[in-house]
């Protein structure tokens, strides 16, 4: 089976064609470096994606967050709904940690907000 995938590791954006054998990995085409191979490795054993949104604040406003580090991507929706029903206490500072532990990440914030 062929997997054809976009590199997202820089603004290049290779095309990349994925050859597997069930789950094994047979071979990679069309990265232009290293990265793109072991993004393509990921992608199709253990995808993960940062994710970035907004959360409500206690004051009613919002705040933009994003995960601290990329978490698997099957838990993507389960995280929103744990940002989605988290309030931020104000003040808050660019890098301030607003939910610690988050499927092997945390919740960090992107903006200020007094
Ligand atoms: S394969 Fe390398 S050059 Fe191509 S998009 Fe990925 S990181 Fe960039």
């Amino acid at each position: 089976m062929k997997r054809e995938l976009t590199c997202i590791a820089c603004p290049l954006g290779c095309s990349l064609t994925v050859t597997l054998d069930g789950k094994t990995i047979v071979s990679v085409e069309g990265n232009t470096c290293p990265r793109g191979k072991e993004y393509a490795i990921n992608e199709c054993t253990a995808p993960v994606r940062t994710v970035t949104t907004t959360m409500r604040c206690d004051d009613g406003g919002l705040v933009s967050v994003k995960t601290s580090k990329p978490i698997p991507k099957e838990k993507m929706f389960d995280a929103m709904e744990v940002i989605n029903s988290a309030v931020a206490k104000l003040p808050v500072s660019v890098g301030d940690i607003i939910i610690p532990d988050l499927f092997g990440s945390s919740v960090i914030a992107t903006q200020e907000r007094k």
